[in-house]
């Protein structure tokens, strides 16, 4: 694995840099206040290329490596992870997802809006009753002549008011043993679809989250994503990458909090002197600075397994793990730093400790990244 970036992964981080310095940073505290980002960021990430990044250019796609996603994915996440939502799931769960199962007609027609940031995506596969067991959801699809008809609900999805099609995931067989699950491209226009913002999220209050109801909503028989009965794995795969990109987030969190602790404990000064130099505020500083580095290191080494074709679905679920805790406790430990001035939301850690608690939650929950692990490394599945 080469640590050393290629000029092209240079320029795009330096880029995504200054995208996030100049039109997300300054804006990030207002959004978390307002519960949600200024909409005209979705258009904003489709022109520098950031909703495309690894789609190929013929579908509207500005190409690049898993390895620049990453790199990007991290900027955005330094800045606000509510950004960083945005293409993690749009591009990352939704248009990659598009691009690696489907047909020419399916990529032509959702690929092009997805990437220029002229549409968005959503990606339904948690339900009220079915979070960590997505394998048992109960949304139905019922073939109705040459269409499907669609029924049930989706819980907490990511991007779910504002998205212009989701990648939904329905029961189409009900034979015992059967995954039976298929996946879906249901515009979110469709009757019978209605949506719900989830309020008062602890953190990323800037993303649009909503309930999806769908009240046989009924689709053409050329919704369907990959083969019928495929959707379980479909979802899975989905979220390999995912946790990659989850990972990368994390990383962004972690150095934002290592930043901002690093300036606060060099101008804050108590018992005369600044509180950089007292031992036991090195120690926090170095703790974050410790845990950043070794998310990094885990996540850049998914993006590398990534792009040359290796298996990496073990790889991504502990660098997400391990990434996830590590931002929890980077961003704890940088509050700890401002004392009771992180507390407050006028400081930025504050935001930094409640987005980042959801990282150990979505996507597959802590323990259930352990249980992944696990399985891989004894053959024996523990769910
Ligand atoms: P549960 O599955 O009920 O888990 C509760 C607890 O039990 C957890 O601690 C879990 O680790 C533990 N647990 C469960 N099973 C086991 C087991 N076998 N062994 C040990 N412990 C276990 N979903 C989407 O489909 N699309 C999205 O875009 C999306 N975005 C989200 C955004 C936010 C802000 C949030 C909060 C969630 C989002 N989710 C999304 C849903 C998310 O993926 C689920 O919340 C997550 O998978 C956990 O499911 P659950 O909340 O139902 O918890």
């Amino acid at each position: 694995m080469d640590l050393e970036l290629s000029e092209e992964q240079a320029a795009v981080r330096q880029l995504a840099e200054d995208f996030v310095a100049r039109d997300v940073t300054p804006y990030a505290a207002e959004w978390d206040r307002a519960e949600s980002v200024d909409r005209s960021i979705v258009k904003k990430l489709g022109s520098l290329g950031f909703l495309g990044l690894t789609v190929d250019e013929e579908y509207g796609g500005s190409g690049g490596d898993h390895f620049a996603y990453c790199l990007v994915t991290e900027e955005l996440g330094r800045g606000d992870s509510s950004v960083r939502g945005i293409v993690s799931v749009s591009l990352g769960l939704v248009a990659k997802t598009i691009a690696a199962w489907g047909d020419e007609e399916q990529k032509r027609r959702w690929l092009p809006g997805l990437t220029s940031g002229d549409a968005l995506g959503c990606f339904g596969l948690t339900e009220p009753g079915t979070g960590s067991d997505a394998g048992n959801l109960t949304t139905r699809a019922v073939r109705d002549g040459d269409d499907w008809v669609v029924s049930g609900s989706k819980m907490f999805i990511t991007n779910g008011t504002w998205a212009d099609v989701v990648l939904l995931f329905a029961r189409t067989n009900d034979t015992p043993g059967h995954r039976g699950v298929s996946a879906f491209l249901v515009p979110t226009d469709s009757p019978g679809l209605t949506r719900h913002t989830v309020h008062g999220k602890l953190g990323l209050r800037g993303q649009a989250t909503a309930e999806l109801v769908l009240d046989a909503v009924r689709v053409p028989g050329d919704a369907l994503l990959g083969p019928e009965g495929k959707g379980f794995s479909i979802a899975m795969s989905a979220l390999a990458k995912g946790r990659m990109s989850v990972a990368a987030g994390c990383v962004g969190i972690g150095q934002a909090a290592l930043d901002a602790a690093v300036a606060y404990a060099g101008e804050r000064e108590q018992f005369g002197k600044p509180i950089a130099s007292y031992q036991l505020v090195q120690e926090l500083i170095s703790d974050i600075a410790v845990d950043v580095m070794a998310a990094r290191m885990l996540t850049w080494r998914v993006a590398d397994l990534v792009d040359r074709g290796r298996d990496f679905a073990t790889a991504a679920s502990q660098a997400k793990l391990f990434a996830s805790e590590a931002a929890v406790r980077a961003a704890n430990n940088a509050l700890q730093v401002y004392g009771g001035y992180g507390y407050i939301d006028e400081y930025p850690v504050g935001k930094l400790v409640r987005d980042a608690r959801v990282m150990t939650l979505y996507e597959g929950t802590s323990q259930i990244q352990k249980l992944i692990i696990g399985r891989a490394l004894t053959g024996v599945s523990a769910f």
